[in-house]
């Protein structure tokens, strides 16, 4: 790549938004310029961590069955975000997902059936063969060989903006800084979530006991500096995505291996033994992104998720072997909880369960009775030895703290009027769909359908 140069587009970030919005822009002619922070090995961000994609269709479309209308699509976000969601930015999102397979099939992206265990995702979510690391590859190779410029290591440390106008990058790469100029720009940096100062600042002393599931680079640097400059910032720094994962995680880039997705199954109780939440509300797929924050808002940020034999074999196993013991105070011991304490939670919660036919495919009749909190579906004994343990602490998937922009893609300035030619994608304007909570899949929905409208928008302002 060439720094001196007047770029048509300069892409901020190298992850799957902005690489649609690249690869879209590339095609329509135009020169691009893609900077990511992280050097090659690490390059895609989050995305390279993702497995699937929530797509609406109609009818039956390559691997996912049956049919998932806008409506039922659009109810699903209703309500895991109580509506704290732009409408309009949200079914453009929905609606634009019914043509994302094939886009992503003509960049090389490949599809395969969905996976089993807790996930119930087969008529909803789009499985990548070999993953977002899979697809990620696929996109720079598809990048590289349309002419798209590629920087590695080269992080994004100012801009410079006149008015809503960009003017300029200066970019850190190798210890020298460059300035790049272009006429066009799209912020797809990702959100702040491996900050570690801007968590605590958000979550105070509770965030030093997070872990990171994704890439140390997202750093919120770009997020930070468009703000500073103007920007129209959406959403509220302690909402995000936010699951329960193995406490023995390391602190960055576990990456989906480390979820443990044995909740529904079991109980979790807190370092006082007591049962917090409903581990049984609803389907995983639809609960485990409310796993985190719960977790967060226990003492030390610490939890376990408790089950017996009969639920070994019933979810995908983490990356952890579980602790093991022959009984619940044996348990407890290994975890270094309190003896007594577990054994009476547990008691109470046995005998609280009512018959029922367990099928954890659907929800089912097994409920407890007279508890509190209660477990409305798949709750039986935990009374089968072997017993097993997860420790669980918040896993910050990313943050939803951003940019506000319209229905092209256009990064809006504080006083609600669209920026020259700033467009934003991906986790860095999440926010204007996800006010809160999650629905397993859009993440990579909202990049994909940004990214290609910043692509096409970028285009367009290109051409006058
Ligand atoms: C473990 C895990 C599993 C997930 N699974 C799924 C899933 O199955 N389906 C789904 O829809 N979503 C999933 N998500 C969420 C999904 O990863 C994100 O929603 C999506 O990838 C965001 O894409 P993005 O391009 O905005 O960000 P990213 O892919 O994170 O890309 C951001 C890029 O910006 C770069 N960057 C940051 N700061 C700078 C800077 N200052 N200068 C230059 N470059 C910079 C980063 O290096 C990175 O390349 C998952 C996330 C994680 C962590």
């Amino acid at each position: 790549m060439d720094f001196s140069r007047v770029y048509d587009l300069l892409v901020l970030g190298g992850g799957n938004a902005a690489l649609c919005a690249a690869l879209t822009a590339r095609r329509a002619g135009l020169s691009v310029l893609v900077v990511e922070s992280a050097p090659v090995h690490y390059r895609g961000g989050n995305s390279r961590h993702t497995r699937n994609l929530r797509a609406m269709h109609s009818g039956p479309l390559d691997v996912l069955k049956d049919a998932y209308p806008e409506e039922e699509y659009w109810q699903d976000l209703l309500k895991v975000t109580g509506g704290l969601t732009d409408e309009r930015l949200a079914r453009m999102t929905i609606r634009n997902t019914e043509q994302h397979l094939p886009w992503m099939k003509d960049h090389g992206v490949k599809f395969q059936a969905p996976l089993g265990g807790t996930l119930h995702l087969a008529r909803t979510n789009a499985f990548f063969l070999g993953g977002g690391k899979a697809l990620v590859n696929a996109y720079y190779a598809a990048a590289e060989s349309l002419g798209v410029e590629i920087a590695y290591d080269t992080e994004v440390i100012d801009l410079e903006m006149q008015g809503d106008r960009f003017v300029s990058a200066t970019v850190l790469r190798h210890s020298l800084e460059h300035v790049v100029r272009a006429k066009t720009v799209v912020a797809a940096s990702g959100g702040f979530e491996s900050n570690l100062e801007w968590l605590r600042e958000a979550w105070g002393p509770a965030a030093d006991n997070f872990l990171i599931r994704g890439t140390p680079y997202n750093r919120g640097k770009v997020l930070k500096l468009l703000h500073e400059k103007g920007a129209k910032s959406v959403g509220d720094a302690t909402q995000g995505h936010c699951v329960a994962i193995d406490a023995r995680s390391p602190k960055f880039d576990g990456g989906i291996v480390t979820r443990v997705d044995a909740v529904s199954l079991g109980i979790v109780v807190n370092k006082h033994c007591k049962r917090f939440y409903d581990e049984g509300e609803d389907f995983w797929p639809k609960r485990y992104a409310i796993w985190g924050r719960l977790v967060a808002a226990e003492a030390d940020q610490i939890a376990y998720s408790i089950i017996d034999a009969k639920s070994m074999g019933k979810f995908m196993p983490p990356v952890y072997p579980p602790l093991k013991a022959s009984s619940i105070g044996e348990l407890a011991a290994v975890l270094k909880l309190d003896r007594g304490a577990l054994e009476k939670t547990v008691a109470e919660f046995n005998a609280a369960v009512r018959p029922g036919t367990f099928d954890h495919t659907i929800l089912d009749d097994c409920a407890t009775a007279g508890l509190a909190p209660a477990k409305t579906h798949w709750a039986r004994a935990i009374d089968t030895p072997p017993f097993f343990a997860y420790p669980l602490r918040p896993g910050i998937t990313f943050t939803y703290l951003g940019v506000g922009i319209d229905g092209k893609a256009r990064m809006l300035m504080d006083d609600g009027k669209p920026s020259a030619n700033v467009f934003a994608a991906g986790e860095i304007m999440a926010g204007n769909v996800l006010g809160k909570g999650y629905l397993a899949g859009i993440g990579m929905a909202i990049g994909t359908t940004f990214g290609r409208i910043a692509g096409e928008e970028a285009a367009r302002h290109v051409r006058g």
